[in-house]
């Protein structure tokens, strides 16, 4: 997603962080959360977490129709994931800024994936993609967790 040209006026966000197994496997969990932490981003809840496979096919029912559903959910399975709402200005878009594009092939020098990701299905990190997505994957994992702050 493309930084709007003018920001009308900053705002307080939550949103959604997942760091995916190829990351948690490679032992940058702490490297992931520091860059978040450098930029300004507040971590408000977190844990690591198993997905079974009926929990990943819910988080991402949005991809269910794309051809790299199965082996997408099959990845997000294959081990541990490090789950995190991240709290601050702008955080969703500050976020996928930091995370950089989907194809780290792709991404800019510099981001989680261009530095952490090997390909475009092991791609280190999720992030919620706008406030919409934020609440209601916020509330996926964290169901206590308020995703305005309140
Ligand atoms: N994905 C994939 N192959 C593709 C496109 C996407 O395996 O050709 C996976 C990848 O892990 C990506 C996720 O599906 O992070 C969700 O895709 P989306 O386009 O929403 O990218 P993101 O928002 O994660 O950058």
């Amino acid at each position: 997603m493309k930084k709007p040209e003018f920001s009308s006026m900053s705002t307080i966000e939550r949103t959604l962080s997942i760091i995916k197994p190829d990351a948690v496997a490679k032992n940058v969990i702490g490297q992931i959360v520091s860059r978040f932490e450098q930029a300004g981003l507040k971590v408000v809840a977190a844990r690591l977490t198993q997905l079974s496979r009926a929990e990943a096919e819910r988080f991402y029912a949005v991809h269910s129709a794309r051809p790299f559903f199965k082996d997408l959910v099959d990845f997000m399975i294959s081990g541990p994931v490090f789950v995190q709402v991240l709290e601050g200005e702008n955080a969703i878009l500050k976020n996928r800024d930091l995370m950089g594009a989907t194809d780290p092939k792709k991404a800019e020098k510099g981001t989680i994936r261009a530095d952490f990701a090997d390909s475009i299905d092991a791609n280190a990190v999720h992030g919620s993609d706008a406030p919409e997505t934020a609440a209601v994957e916020v509330a996926f994992f964290f169901p206590q967790i308020d995703v305005h702050g309140r």
